[in-house]
């Protein structure tokens, strides 16, 4: 996707085709847009342009959040429990919420003991960021290419702090690869990142028909090991996934397992409060487990969730400051 074409299309010729893309797209989604959920049989509705704010758009619902072209997030959501990613221990940019720090730490051990060690190549990415990298896209590939290799602002997982673009340490951006996914981190992490609770959101045999974004072995999503079990058994895109469970809906996916979250144990808090993140424990508990018989999620390598006991000092958000004003195409960082 990051092909840089040779020519470069001036910005009234690109904006004049995104208006055409748009109506063409919306054209095209309106027919499923209308139809009952429960019609589909389990599959996501077809793809579709819209945007419309998510049904669970909390922070504590980051295991829930649907984000595909139709769905987003609102400009304001932002965790407020990011640290930086590279405290997995795993180089490389940006953030990540500390809910996920545990597993990201276990799952980059596992991946370096196999020999296919990971970078990072991006990590949580605000609205403000998105605006300006999806008008890179536009500019670079123009808007229709733009669409499938990158989200529209509010709509990128890159929002909810969980997920990660990851690449070759020392390796050119994943996507400047002929296909990252036959890497040997790459091959790595589409057959266990699961194990540590993140799912390849957009794997090759479900793209884009199902996930509504091209192919991409660089991107997964932290769901923690519970629910990622449950998607990787079900052999759905995530996408198709969430909505199955109800993320449209009533949900009924259940709700993580909260273990990998490190206690704060090692500060000397006089008032101990026991619970480490209350904003962030999952709302409903029990009573949305699904009939299925839930897979052992345990993964055979590295249960110690040794992380992290460092108070955490640098998990100031980096909130979007500025309302997203129609960015200049400078971003660093591209795709959905
Ligand atoms: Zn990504």
């Amino acid at each position: 996707m990051a092909v840089v074409r040779a020519h470069r299309p001036g910005r009234i010729v690109v904006l004049a085709r995104l208006g055409l893309a748009m109506a063409l797209v919306a054209t095209l989604g309106a027919g499923s847009a209308s139809q009952p959920l429960a019609a589909e049989a389990g599959l996501a509705p077809k793809c579709a342009y819209a945007d419309t704010l998510t049904r669970y758009r909390a922070t504590s619902d980051w295991y829930r959040s649907l984000l595909d072209t139709r769905y987003r997030l609102s400009r304001a959501y932002a965790p407020a429990d990011l640290v930086r990613a590279n405290r997995s221990g795993a180089s490389g940019p940006g953030s990540i919420r500390r809910i996920a720090l545990a597993d990201l730490t276990a799952m980059y051990r596992a991946a370096r003991a196999a020999g296919a060690p990971f970078a990072i190549q991006s990590a949580y990415r605000s609205y403000a960021q998105q605006v300006s990298t999806f008008n890179r896209w536009v500019l670079e590939d123009g808007y229709a290419s733009a669409l499938l290799g990158s989200a529209r602002p509010g709509h990128s997982e890159h929002q909810l702090g969980t997920v990660l673009d990851l690449k070759t340490p020392g390796g050119p951006p994943p996507w400047d690869v002929a296909d990252w996914g036959t890497t040997r981190a790459g091959a790595w992490l589409a057959r266990n990142s699961w194990r540590y609770g993140f799912i390849v959101s957009y794997p090759r045999a479900k793209s884009p028909a199902a996930t509504c974004y091209r192919y991409e072995p660089w991107h997964v999503r932290y769901f923690g090991r519970t629910i990622a079990t449950r998607i990787h058994k079900s052999s759905l895109a995530a996408r198709e996934w969430l909505y199955l469970k109800g993320a449209t809906t009533t949900w009924s996916g259940g709700s993580p397992n909260p273990t990998p979250v490190p206690t704060p144990s090692p500060i000397p808090s006089p008032t101990a409060t026991p619970s480490a993140d209350p904003a962030d424990a999952p709302s409903a508990l029990p009573t949305d487990q699904p009939a299925s018989p839930s897979v052992d999620p345990s993964p055979s390598v590295d249960p110690s969730p040794s992380v992290d006991a460092s108070p955490p000092a640098e998990a100031s958000p980096s909130v979007d400051p500025s309302p997203p004003v129609e960015a200049s195409p400078s971003a660093d960082v591209p795709m959905p």
